[in-house]
């Protein structure tokens, strides 16, 4: 048989690959329990409608990118192919709604039908945070300014730049959604045919658009900013205030408006130089109807989702594998000694492994190898004595010490 292999745009993690992956993981769950985030975990699968009620019917996630298959009971399922929406069903089935707000951090594997390449895969993992039930842009900023924590603590503070814009609310949306629309059809023998049809079904996404013709006509485009009502300068003015009140250092990209429909006012994304095309590490925005579509009341809300594996690709060092204890049985009488040593080297939040195999030489030598600290030697004689023998392998110094402190010491030294 022909050997198997992982699925076009999948991956495993291994070794160096596994490390990086979970010190991600474990950095960001960190920091978020600081800002007050909980963990969530909800299923891989849901009903199709929790993400095509809310990702939009013409975002490109779910016209090309959902994995979407029937079950063997007929029902519509989707691999999740973002956190947000399964979070706002988990808010409303779970009897959440009227205890807010809800600090929430997720991560986990998520799944999109895209081209493979670097730092873009079709399993691929995030970390994620939502704020829901508040609509400070204090908050926002907030938010904003744990994604920076994060990869500051990660190393990356001086990688990646924050890049803000604002989508207004729906009143400011509408009104230059229609000289937007007004300004391409005037032009409309100039857009790429993609953006032709982007036109009638969603306009704003040709601000998106990689095509050069498309980005040739956007430098005359009718600008945003012109077209804010009172409500949503207020709102921009206090994001930019807070991120500042923050130390949040920031620069506005008026071309930022995310790939996914739900979202108004604070959008924003952290993007770095050093990965190519796929140059956006975590991204994410304020929205608000989300809630409310799962059946739960209308709910503002703000998160962000961060690519555990373009964020891995970034870290300078993977992170080291933490040397251990070796234990090993000498004598002819001393294995339940031994094992009682690793055990209580354990118990003590110390790795330590029993090494079994060979003569005693090549036993050291596999020991050597597999940088270990420490080596505890139990032989015979000084077990009579209540002993063992603790050779520290960088000094290469060896002496007998009583079994019973053998944890104590090391936990010491290790
Ligand atoms: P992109 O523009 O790169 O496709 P997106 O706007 O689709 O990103 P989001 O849905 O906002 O991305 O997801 C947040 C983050 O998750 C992205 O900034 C990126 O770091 C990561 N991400 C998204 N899609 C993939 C993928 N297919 N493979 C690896 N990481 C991904
Ligand atoms: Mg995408």
């Amino acid at each position: 048989m022909n050997q198997l292999q992982p699925v076009r745009g999948t991956h495993d993690l291994i070794g160096e690959t596994a490390r990086r992956h979970a010190h991600v993981v474990e950095t960001a769950r960190r920091i978020a329990a600081t800002y007050g985030y909980e963990e969530w975990a909800t299923p891989i699968f849901e009903d199709t409608r929790v993400f095509s009620r809310t990702l939009g019917d013409t975002s490109d996630v779910v016209t090309k990118e959902m994995y979407t298959f029937e079950d063997r009971g007929g029902d519509s399922l989707t691999l999740r192919p973002e956190g947000t929406a399964a979070i706002c069903r988990a808010l409303v089935t779970n009897g959440l709604t009227q205890t807010l707000p809800q600090r929430v951090f997720y991560q986990g594997p998520m799944f999109r039908y895209e081209r493979p390449q670097k730092g873009r895969f079709r399993q691929f993992h995030q970390i994620g945070a939502e704020l829901l039930g508040t609509a400070e842009p204090l908050l926002d900023a907030e938010t904003i300014a744990m994604g920076y924590a994060i990869l500051k603590e990660l190393g990356l503070g001086d990688a990646v730049t924050l890049e803000i814009n604002t989508l207004g609310d729906p009143e400011s949306r509408a009104a230059w959604r229609e000289a937007l629309v007004a300004y391409f059809r005037e032009h409309r023998d100039a857009l790429s045919e993609e953006s032709q049809n982007r036109l009638e079904a969603n306009p704003l996404r040709i601000l998106d658009s990689k095509s050069a013709q498309d980005r040739a006509l956007l430098d005359d485009a009718p600008a945003f900013a012109n077209y804010l009502n009172d409500e949503s300068r207020r709102f921009w003015d206090a994001l930019r205030r807070g991120l500042d009140m923050f130390g949040v250092a920031f620069v506005e990209n008026p071309r930022i408006v995310r790939g996914l429909d739900y979202y108004s006012h604070t959008a924003f994304e952290f993007v770095t130089d050093k990965l190519g095309a796929q140059g956006t590490v975590l991204a994410g925005g304020r929205y608000e109807g989300l809630v409310a579509q799962m059946g739960g009341p209308v709910t503002p809300a703000i998160g962000w989702a961060g690519g555990i594996e373009r964020l891995a690709l970034l870290l300078d060092a993977p992170p080291e594998v933490k040397a251990g204890i070796a234990v090993v049985s000498t004598g002819g009488e001393t294995m339940p000694a031994a094992v009682g040593v690793v055990q209580a080297l354990r118990n003590a939040g110390l790795k330590a492994e029993l090494e079994l195999r060979g003569s005693l030489k090549k036993r050291m030598e596999r020991i050597a190898k597999s940088g270990a600290s420490y080596v505890v030697l139990l032989g015979d004689e000084e077990l009579q004595r209540g002993n063992a023998q603790l050779r520290d392998l960088k000094l290469r110094a060896q002496r007998e010490v009583p079994i019973a402190d053998v944890p104590r010491l090391l936990a010491d030294e290790v």
